[in-house]
């Protein structure tokens, strides 16, 4: 992070302007809507800030910039057309320690004005850093039409109720739940039907009637991350980890879909190294059931879908045994994010009816198939954690009946930045892996609809 946003309380505070052209003029009309003092030091003013001056709200130096200028301001902030005197207001204003921004020259800036969305008291701020202002500014007008008008009297609305919530709900975590259930519910909807006043009756009952106890009860949610890519994502995923207490992810789960969780929310990281997978399972079940008990909101996050060689089931029968209330979220298994996006049909009416999904896992230094299921006619072969055993599953599929010259592909990564995709035949596949560097998790497709992959391959980040 580059820049850490705040939001400065500028009432009746002395700020500092320097320059009196049209640049100048924005950003005192930007300061003035914070209500601060502005102070600017200019030979001459433009129409606007001559104009501002006239009706009072500025104090206006006549002359050329001089360091004494910054005392008692507690912000400056440069705009002149002159280059010499923007350095030197910067220069000046960071030996006193003093917050610095020059317009249009990230480089002397110590602070940046963000583009803004304002439905005061709610205020969205975006930022590129200064890398871009034009994406800045596309991103805000996006914000701006997803966020209705009537978003400022809601917020001032729940702003007046505050207090009452607070005396009314002991704990944090009752408070959030009330508030997070009154801003998606009908009361949101009275204030943005412009029925203020009824929404305010209403939210006067919902603090009346809460069940406090019903506030403090934990539960779990079992969500599925997709493969990888934080755009595969459910919106329910999105909505459950932004409103989770605590979150228990594994290996699979990506940096950038944790960044998804809400920030506040503790999160513990439960990743299974194989030699004690029992154990450790054993042990995630077990802490489900005891956060939940707390009166959490568990988010037990995991790559894929939760139900496909998830464990999902086990880690959710020891809740419903307990009656904690829970819920599943299915996720784009690796099998369908892989073949999206190696541009692999897993079926298509030339080549293949069904799709089978197994697990390729070595066991015993062997791999456990039905091997006579996996060798059918148009039938596509999905092996999930084949990676280790794949020599021996070529191998046996060949030995049982399936054409050596099959086509097979070995995606690694994939929907990721990071995707790669190894095509071969049942024959040389695992000698081609074998010269590549793979990086796990890998999905192995077996089957005609490889061939596809050529003609269909549309997502190829790394080549
Ligand atoms: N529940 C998950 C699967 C967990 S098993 C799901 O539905 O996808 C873990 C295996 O999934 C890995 O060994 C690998 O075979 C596969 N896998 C998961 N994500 C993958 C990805 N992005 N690319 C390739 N394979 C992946």
């Amino acid at each position: 992070m580059d820049f850490l946003p705040i939001f400065i309380d500028l009432k009746g505070r002395p700020v500092l302007v320097v320059g009196g052209g049209e640049v100048a003029a924005r950003k005192v009309g930007l300061l003035l809507r914070a209500q601060a003092q502005v102070r600017v030091v200019a030979p001459e003013l433009c129409d606007a800030l001559r104009q501002m001056e006239q009706q009072g709200r500025i104090d206006h130096i006549a002359a050329a910039y001089q360091a004494a200028e910054l005392e008692g301001a507690i912000l400056a902030i440069a705009a002149t057309s002159d280059e010499a005197v923007n350095r030197r207001v910067s220069l000046d204003a960071r030996q006193r320690g003093m917050p610095v921004n020059v317009a249009d020259a990230p480089e002397l800036c110590t602070f940046i004005l963000p583009s803004i969305i304002d439905r005061s008291p709610l205020m969205v701020a975006v930022s590129t850093g200064g890398a871009s202002p034009t994406l800045g500014r596309l991103l805000r007008a996006r914000l701006e039409t997803l966020i209705p008008a009537s978003y400022g009297r809601f917020a001032e609305l729940l702003g007046r109720f505050r207090e009452p919530v607070k005396q009314r709900f002991k704990t944090l975590a009752q408070r959030r739940r009330f508030w997070e259930q009154v801003v998606q519910g009908p009361i949101a909807e009275l204030v943005y039907a412009n029925k203020d006043t009824q929404a305010e009756q209403a939210l006067q009952a919902a603090i009346d009637q809460a069940d406090s106890a019903q506030l403090a009860k934990g539960e779990v949610y079992l969500v599925g991350a997709g493969p990888g890519d934080p755009d595969l994502l459910t919106f329910r995923a999105l909505r459950l980890m932004q409103q989770a207490d605590v979150v228990l992810y594994d290996r699979l789960v990506a940096p950038e879909i944790l960044s998804l969780v809400r920030r506040e929310a503790e999160q513990i990281y439960v990743g299974k190294k194989r030699a004690y997978h029992a154990l450790r399972q054993e042990e995630i079940n077990g802490m489900l059931i005891k956060l939940a008990k707390q009166g959490k909101r568990v988010l037990r996050l995991k790559g894929g879908d939760p139900f496909i060689f998830g464990r999902g089931g086990e880690e959710i029968s020891g809740l419903a045994q307990q009656g904690i209330p829970f819920q599943v979220v299915p996720g784009i298994t690796a099998a369908a994010g892989c073949a999206s996006y190696a541009g692999i049909p897993l079926t298509h009416r030339d080549y293949a009816q069904s799709v089978i999904f197994v697990t390729g896992q070595l066991q015993d230094g062997t791999v456990d198939l039905e091997w006579q299921t996996l060798v059918q006619p148009r039938q596509t072969v999905v092996v999930y954690m084949g990676l280790a055993g794949l020599q021996i599953i070529c191998d046996r599929l060949i030995a049982h009946g399936m054409a050596a010259t099959m086509p097979a592909a070995l995606i690694q990564q994939g929907t990721t930045p990071a995707q790669r995709v190894i095509t071969g035949t049942l024959a040389d596949l695992p000698q081609v892996v074998a010269q590549h560097e793979v990086h796990a998790p890998t999905l192995l497709i077996i089957g005609e609809v490889v061939r596809l992959h050529d003609q269909l391959n549309w997502f190829d980040p790394v080549s």
